[in-house]
């Protein structure tokens, strides 16, 4: 189910660099390439999870909290207090890496919660 060739599995291979704001045991967090709002963080498991759904139902609970954790560590070092959190789940959903990623986006009046 999990295909290891998508961009952020060769980020972690350290194929590829990134722009790190955060690194533990659990989880990597770089600056999107392509950033949709002024602060605009990806977070991703070291574990290999295709989608939020898949991360859910297979990672262990200290990978769950490790994962959650970073969430603060990455608020509060950089300083963001309102953000939006996103990630995309299958393809109509607008998932285009097949690696679990949250969107930390921040830095601007973000507005509905979905474009019309
Ligand atoms: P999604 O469309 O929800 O799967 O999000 C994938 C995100 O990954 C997009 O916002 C891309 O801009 C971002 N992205 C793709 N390649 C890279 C990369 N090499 N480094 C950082 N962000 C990337």
């Amino acid at each position: 189910m999990y295909d290891s060739h998508n961009v952020f599995a060769k980020i972690l291979r350290g194929e590829i660099p990134c722009s790190t704001v955060y690194e533990d045991s659990y989880a990597l967090a770089f600056y999107d390439i392509s950033p949709a709002a002024p602060t605009h963080i990806i977070l991703i498991p070291k574990g290999a999870y295709s989608d939020a759904a898949d991360f859910s139902a297979r990672a262990s609970e200290t990978e769950i909290i490790g994962f959650s954790r970073a969430i603060a560590h990455i608020t509060h070092t950089q300083s963001i207090t309102d953000f939006r959190l996103i990630s995309n789940c299958g393809p109509r959903a607008g998932q285009t890496v097949a690696h679990y990623h949250v969107h930390i986006l921040a830095g601007k009046d973000m507005g509905p919660l979905l474009a019309q």
